[in-house]
């Protein structure tokens, strides 16, 4: 009999984390039924400890579908959100892509959908649609090039001058790109997460005043920090002390870093790899609450299960794959869009 004990979540409340503590054969179970099921288990960052450190892959959504596409493995267990599922499955379409649970969704994805996409280019015609990796495979079928915030500038940098931008769907991003690259026939659409609106200008004036010697990593990836890094760039925290890092720059940066703490400005998933790699510093979240409720929807009992059972298996229809397949190559051909954060 396989018992899971109910655990609560020190940052996120018990609601987001029901069932989270396995068993002490937990791990051989699911490493041996991956094995048999000729599968990878790539994991997020923003996952929780115990499947961030069950999986073979630990990183950003893109890096971890760009892994997805080189393994050997016939199939993919994704534990993360469905738009990364989705991701996996357009760019290893021969592949059998999984997900635990597949109502694990994106509050900032869902805040834009294909139909509204078409008819925002309906009234901008000929405008380059430049949307965020955040975003279901039927946006990036309507998209001309994806991005993600760590090459968003240079994606907008991309298009010529003469032409309309229409960027989606992370307002905060977009706000930052417009400023950065001076665009002015720029269109944003007005959409954002429900955890970075959890990390706000009071939150980070408050606890980077009560840190004076503390260092501050904002991660712009997964659209959680975004407003994070607009009020960096817009001198509402300190910039000396404000770094700016993707997933990999973020791991790099704890690896070097001799602060004696460091506050960290996005999901707080991330603090299990940062504290894995420094043990020394006191990585402490910019806000407790910043915990993704649809990332917690995926727990060790559901991923044992996915592999038991093969549900849930991820689908994009061939020709939607097809074409949000040339919208996020183009953005790999414009730039290294993120670094494998292992
Ligand atoms: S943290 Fe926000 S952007 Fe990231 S998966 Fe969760 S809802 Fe989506």
């Amino acid at each position: 009999m396989r018992t899971f004990t109910s655990a609560q979540s020190g940052a996120g409340g018990p609601n987001l984390r029901d069932v989270t503590t396995p068993d002490a054969q937990w791990a051989g179970r699911v490493r041996a039924l991956a094995a048999e099921r000729d599968a990878v288990i790539l994991a997020h960052n923003y996952q929780v400890p115990e499947i961030q450190d069950v999986a073979h892959h630990v990183g950003d959504s893109l890096a971890l579908s760009r892994i997805a596409a080189s393994v050997p493995q016939s199939t993919i267990v994704f534990c993360g959100v469905h738009f990364m599922a989705e991701t996996a499955k357009i760019l290893s379409y021969d592949k059998t892509v999984i997900i635990p649970d597949e109502r694990a969704g994106c509050s900032l994805a869902d805040t834009i959908t294909a139909d509204q996409l078409r008819a925002w280019k309906a009234e901008h015609p000929g405008a380059v649609v430049v949307s965020y990796v955040n975003t279901t495979a039927a946006v990036k079928a309507e998209t001309d090039i994806c991005c993600t915030s760590s090459i968003a500038v240079d994606v907008v940098a991309s298009v010529p001058h003469d032409r309309e931008i229409l960027f989606c769907p992370d307002q905060f991003l977009g706000a930052h790109v417009q400023r950065v690259t001076g665009r002015d026939k720029m269109h944003i659409w007005m959409g954002e997460c429900h955890v970075h609106a959890g990390i706000n200008g009071a939150d980070l004036k408050a606890m980077v005043a009560a840190e004076p010697d503390a260092e501050l990593f904002v991660h712009p990836e997964c659209g959680c920090a975004t407003s994070a890094m607009y009020l960096a760039s817009e001198g509402v925290v300190p910039k000396e002390r404000t770094r700016i890092l993707s997933t990999g720059g973020m791991l790099d940066a704890a690896r070097e870093t001799k602060a004696r703490k460091v506050l960290v400005a996005t999901e707080t998933g991330m603090l299990h790899q940062l504290r894995k790699v420094n043990v020394t510093t006191d990585f402490q979240p910019v806000n407790r609450a910043a915990v993704c409720k649809y990332m917690k929807m995926i727990t060790p009992e559901k991923l044992e299960n996915a592999l038991r059972t093969g549900d849930d298996v991820v689908d994009v229809p061939c020709d939607i794959a097809d074409r949000a397949r040339a919208s996020v190559e183009r953005m790999i051909a414009i730039g290294t869009p993120s670094r494998v954060g292992e």
